[in-house]
């Protein structure tokens, strides 16, 4: 078992209004502390972050965006900057997501940027990689995780590389019911670990290295159990409050 403390974060994706949201928080909030030693997270929309922010004030969820743009100000129409999320009660901000990467072409060259503008501002990123399934069929997924953690890492200086969470997300485990093998995720979160220990040995012990992919209240204690995973990122089974809640308590040791 590690030191790491689990995380479970919550992807909304483009679901849930203000209301919405209150509704999940409202159930779930006060049943947060049953959950002990796990950090929970959720990533609402960026209309509902306020809302969200306001709503698990004094508890212990933590709220995070779900996208963000690198630069502080400017003529970046339908973006919105680090400042802005702190400013809307954020802690963090997952980015990279493979929706992101494949639909709005975000590339490791804006993450480049966009990972230390997060910490920069005080935001915990939560940067996403992964593999296609073709690039699995062709051998290629520890050459994939290595471009896209270096990549994407390469302007973070040392001292803060502990303060990153990375998500491991098989892009043909996402929102299909397919899950990673046990064996196949532990295998890669290992590889992340040393490709960041690569770049620093104490920070890359510390860094919370998470699952995502189909993770379901049925599923997640197994996924969950090796030392090596230190929680997941839920995107559909995170829409109902009681199966997330489900997946945060197998996520606690
Ligand atoms: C995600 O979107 O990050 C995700 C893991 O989705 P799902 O749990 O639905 O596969």
């Amino acid at each position: 078992m590690s030191d790491r403390t689990p995380l479970v974060a919550a992807n909304w994706k483009l679901h849930k209004t203000r209301s919405e949201t209150e509704e999940f928080l409202d159930w779930f909030v006060p049943r947060a502390g049953e959950v002990d030693g796990v950090e929970l997270v959720v990533c609402p929309p960026a209309t509902a972050l306020a809302t969200a922010a306001e709503r698990c004030t004094g508890s212990p969820v933590r709220v995070a965006a779900q996208n963000m743009h690198q630069e502080p100000v400017g003529a970046f129409t339908g973006e919105v900057s680090a400042g802005m999320l702190v400013d809307a009660g954020a802690w963090g901000t997952i980015l990279g997501h493979s929706e992101r990467r494949q639909l709005f072409c975000e590339t490791d060259e804006a993450l480049a940027a966009k990972v230390p503008a997060a910490l920069e501002a005080g935001l915990v990123p939560i940067l996403c990689v992964g593999e296609t399934e073709a690039q699995r069929d062709g051998g290629q997924t520890g050459e994939v995780l290595h471009t896209q953690v270096e990549a994407d890492l390469a302007r973070v200086d040392v001292e803060r590389l502990g303060g990153v969470v990375i998500a491991y997300e098989p892009v043909w485990a996402i929102g299909t019911g397919r899950t990673a093998t046990v064996e196949q995720a532990t295998e890669a979160i290992e590889l992340i670990r040393d490709l960041l220990a690569a770049r620093d040995a104490s920070a890359a012990e510390g860094i919370r290295i998470l699952y995502g992919g189909s993770v379901k209240p049925d599923n997640a204690s197994e996924l969950m159990e090796p030392a090596a995973i230190d929680g997941a990122l839920v995107g559909g089974a995170s829409l109902e409050a009681d199966d997330f809640f489900a997946i945060c308590a197998a996520a606690a040791r």
